[in-house]
């Protein structure tokens, strides 16, 4: 068995797989109102989701990231948690997490402790619950809240994603930074990424986390930390709080030399980029054989052409995407 070493040597270590492109949630820099999702038909079943996964642990992957969609929304996904967390118990596997919306987490947070998840992701923009229903156009903060109460209770870790947006969330990043310090959670800043049509112009909700940064400058004291990851983010250290901040500028080409990561959607394509829409389809060597080697030779032909880095620019003329997929295909 080869590990997956892409022509750039770059190791692919982190699988992050789109469980479902449903979602409770219509975030507005994320999905149009009017969405049309995939039948139910086309998904590929939690075995065969487990069956893939499996196939990328035994390849190298030390990560994986459930996502969506929203994760939690898909039915009977604790079980595949479960499944997955064999491969923790075995060591093969050293970290199994999610991103989430939190609105399910007061259901689910006990068992994806219990699963072994250590760490969750949860996407919240605002602290504001009218703003939270106006960006999520159906959300409830509260229960959102309720949902983090129990992740904290569960002992699980908790990183908050916070979308920068003009004129939306701006101006109370501060209120976030002292909330998230209060509760103990870490705070990672997100760009808006051009991906998929929108209702509206993106380029009118995109704030430079450049602008965000100097501002909190006026009020904080930065110190950029060198934690590396693998990841988009790179961080800096609160003096005042001792907290750490991460930004995640996606335009920036700053982390595609470092990226070990590859996507996973809820059919079986494979992205090797999330800002290019090359993908493979691995759901037909997953169903053509029952043994592994058609899969495998599938993955591996993948991996050979993961491109060196993305194309992203939020085009400011017509504020087109850059991908006509949506984030809740790759699940971000
Ligand atoms: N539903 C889950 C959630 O919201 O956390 C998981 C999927 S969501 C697509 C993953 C992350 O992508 C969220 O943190 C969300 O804020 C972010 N996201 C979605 N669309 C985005 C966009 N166009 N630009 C930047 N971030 C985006
Ligand atoms: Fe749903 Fe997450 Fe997209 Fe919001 S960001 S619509 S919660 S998938």
């Amino acid at each position: 068995m080869t590990d997956m070493i892409d022509p750039f040597g770059r190791h692919v270590t982190y699988l992050r797989v789109s469980v479902t492109d449903r979602c409770d949630f219509r975030c507005s820099y994320c999905m149009s109102e009017n969405m049309t999702f995939l039948p139910k038909k086309d998904l590929l079943s939690l075995e065969e989701l487990d069956r893939l996964c499996t196939t990328f642990i035994r390849k190298g992957v030390k990560k994986i990231r459930l996502t969506g969609g929203e994760p939690l929304v898909r039915r009977g996904i604790i079980n595949l948690f479960r499944d997955l967390s064999r491969h923790l118990d075995t060591g093969e596997l050293e970290e199994l997490t999610l991103t989430t919306n939190g609105s399910q987490l007061d259901k689910f947070a006990k068992d994806l402790a219990a699963c072994g998840v250590r760490r969750i992701n949860v996407s919240l923009d605002t602290l504001d619950a009218g703003k939270f229903r106006e960006l999520t156009r159906r959300g409830d903060l509260n229960k959102v809240m309720k949902g983090l109460d129990a992740a904290s209770a569960a002992g699980l870790a908790v990183k908050i994603n916070m979308v920068a947006l003009r004129k939306f969330n701006e101006h109370s990043i501060n209120d976030m930074i002292t909330w998230c310090g209060q509760r103990g959670f870490d705070l990672t800043m997100i760009e808006t990424m051009p991906m998929g049509e929108m209702d509206f112009h993106r380029g009118d909700q995109y704030l430079p986390l450049s602008e965000v940064r100097s501002n909190l400058e006026k009020d904080w004291s930065l110190r950029d930390i060198p934690l590396k990851t693998g990841g988009p983010a790179s961080y800096c250290e609160i003096a005042e709080t001792g907290q750490k901040i991460g930004f995640i500028t996606p335009l920036s080409h700053n982390f595609c030399e470092s990226c070990n990561r590859v996507r996973l959607t809820c059919t079986g394509t494979l992205y090797m980029c999330l800002g290019q829409d090359d993908a493979a389809d691995l759901r037909a060597p997953l169903r053509d054989s029952e043994a592994d080697e058609l899969l495998e030779e599938a993955v591996d032909k993948a991996i050979a052409r993961k491109p060196k880095g993305h194309d992203f620019i939020i085009d400011r003329e017509n504020g087109g995407p850059a991908v006509m997929r949506h984030m809740s295909v790759t699940g971000g």
